[in-house]
Parts: structure tokens; sequence; C-alpha cells
């Protein structure tokens, strides 16, 4: 385990197919259709699912 891997938003990294640094605000995953690879469905994310669309409505303007 290494400090790097700890760093990055794996599910989000996972969905968008690049590694997304914790350090930046996290990712919109909304409208984003990832196919698992276990279950080989895809599935697309809704701005329900997508927490950087919660923490907008949570505390951002707007
Ligand atoms: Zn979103």
């Amino acid at each position: 385990m290494t400090a790097v891997a700890s760093r990055l938003w794996i599910v989000a990294g996972a969905v968008l197919g690049r590694p997304v640094p914790v350090d930046g605000p996290y990712p919109h995953l909304c409208g984003v259709t990832y196919t698992e690879t276990r279950s080989r469905k895809p599935y697309r994310y809704q701005r329900r699912d997508c927490a950087a669309c919660a923490m907008s409505r949570a505390g951002g303007p707007g």
C-alpha cells in the first residue's frame, strides 16, 4: 500500500478512467456511464448519485 494510492478517489477514478487526486475538487460523475468490470452492466450516474452535485447542493453557492 503506497501513500499515492490513498491520495486518489478510487471510485471516481475508475468511473472517469483517470486518476482523480483527493486534493482537487470531487469530480462530477453525473451523466457518466460506467461499466462495472465484474457485473458487466453499464450504469449511468444520475445527479442523485453524484457526490459533487450533493456537495454543491449542501453548501455551495447555487
Ligand atoms: Zn454532478
